[in-house]
């Protein structure tokens, strides 16, 4: 070989080389680039029918972009027992968080969400939450207040997340999402979980129907159409699935359909009273649950059972966590310990098959279908749609990919 051919195939074989190692690395990053993201909004108490009496171009406008739904909630229709269980895929009897507030006798210790330390504790949470799922299964996450997140659940947190605060305004939420989906994409989170606290706070106040309820609303769907001018900026933006959803709907309430449960039993009797108005799970003294069973029984305006016999559609009453008996204010009509100070103008809390109690779902994006309205589902199969589109193996839970697996483009 003479110095011409030699440096001839020396030339080829680095042209091969670096064309070999150019091309892997492009493969490379289209592997990434093709990564899924999904992430997930909560707005609290945002019925599902709110859209249809409030201005609300962005979530209009999303039905015909992707995907939209009426969702129907766990029972009971409280904040933590269904944020937790679109986190679980479970029913709140198979993952614990029974009510907002309550007794755990196994345990023996008590939760509540505005205890930080009980709300920190990972021995009340059961079930994995997604993003445990995705940590075990190698998917970036992070969480901005979802309910449970704080928590080591499994010994598990999200790799990112933080300490609930109410204050933290709406664009600060935005700033984080946006500054967690510019991080380099070793370090991005490819699922993202977060939540506000409106129109919840309005809607108990004001009641679902009243002027401040809708025009928080109206303002929510401003802030989400910023929320998306500044999602579209990212250069990642058309490998983004987002999903809107809420834990729960609203329904109106009088002072004048009140029943006082102090007036009806005699609280000598009960051992523990956990809940709030419309719903309780009430643990009886010894020898007293027939007794108090039939004088709660005897109430026009309550639908009460004992353990383990709620009806099957509840999913509900057979948790420790539920005691005795599980009693709930019929629809409209508000259950309280006694006569009270202030009086809101909405509730939630009811039996989940009531209309007003129901949940919005929007959802958008590659994975997802233009254009399709879906057929009502229950939030637990909100889980294994996540994993789905994530690839992820979901952990046992109570949801049905079948339900919902219509919305999927492919
Ligand atoms: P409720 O309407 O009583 O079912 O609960 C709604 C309230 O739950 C909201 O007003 C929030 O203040 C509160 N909340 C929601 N998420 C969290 C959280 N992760 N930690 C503490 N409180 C929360
Ligand atoms: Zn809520
Ligand atoms: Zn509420």
């Amino acid at each position: 070989m003479n110095n011409a051919t030699k440096f001839i195939s020396t030339l080829t074989l680095f042209m091969v080389v670096t064309l070999l190692t150019n091309s892997c690395k492009i493969a490379q990053k289209k592997v990434q680039r093709d990564k899924p993201y999904l992430i997930m909004l909560s707005l609290d108490g945002f019925r599902w029918d709110y859209p249809v009496h409030a201005n609300t171009p962005v979530l209009d406008s999303l039905k015909s972009a992707g995907v939209f739904a009426e969702m129907k909630p766990c029972f009971p229709t409280k904040t933590f027992p269904n944020h937790y269980s679109i986190a679980t895929g479970l029913y709140p009897d198979h993952h614990g968080i029974v009510l907002n507030r309550f007794y755990a006798p196994d345990l023996q210790r008590s939760y509540s969400i505005s205890d930080r330390k009980s709300v920190g504790d990972g021995a009340f949470y059961g079930g994995e939450p997604v993003w445990v799922m995705a940590v075990k299964q190698g998917i970036k996450n992070a969480t901005l207040f979802w309910v449970g997140s704080e928590a080591a659940i499994q010994g598990i947190r999200p790799e990112r997340w933080y300490k609930y605060d109410q204050g933290l305004p709406f664009a600060s939420r935005i700033d984080s999402i946006k500054t967690w989906l510019s991080l380099p994409e070793s370090q991005r989170p490819h699922l993202i979980l977060w939540y506000y606290h409106e129109p919840d706070a309005s809607g108990h106040r004001y009641g679902p129907q009243g002027k401040q309820t809708l025009a928080m609303v109206e303002q929510l769907d401003k802030w989400l159409g910023k929320f998306f001018t500044i999602m579209r900026k990212l250069p990642e933006f058309k490998q983004l699935n987002f999903i809107i959803t809420s834990d729960h709907g609203m329904a109106s309430i009088s002072k004048k359909k009140s029943v006082f449960l102090t007036q009806i039993i005699d609280t000598s009797d009960i051992a523990i009273i956990n809940g709030g108005n419309p719903v309780y799970n009430l643990k009886v003294k010894k020898g007293k649950l027939e007794k108090i069973f039939k004088k709660l029984k005897a109430n026009p305006h309550l639908k009460v059972w004992k353990h383990d016999s709620l009806p099957k559609r509840l999913h509900y009453g057979t948790n420790i966590r539920t005691l005795d008996i599980t009693l709930v204010a019929d629809t409209g009509w508000s259950a309280y310990l006694s006569p009270q100070k202030h009086y809101g103008n909405g509730a939630h809390g009811y039996e989940n098959n009531w209309k007003a109690m129901h949940a919005i779902f929007y959802a958008a994006g590659p994975a997802f279908k233009k254009n399709y309205h879906q057929p009502i589902f229950i939030n637990v199969d909100i889980y294994p749609l996540i994993a789905r589109i994530l690839k992820m193996k979901p952990a046992k839970n109570d949801g049905k990919l079948d339900e919902v697996k219509g919305m999927l483009a492919k």
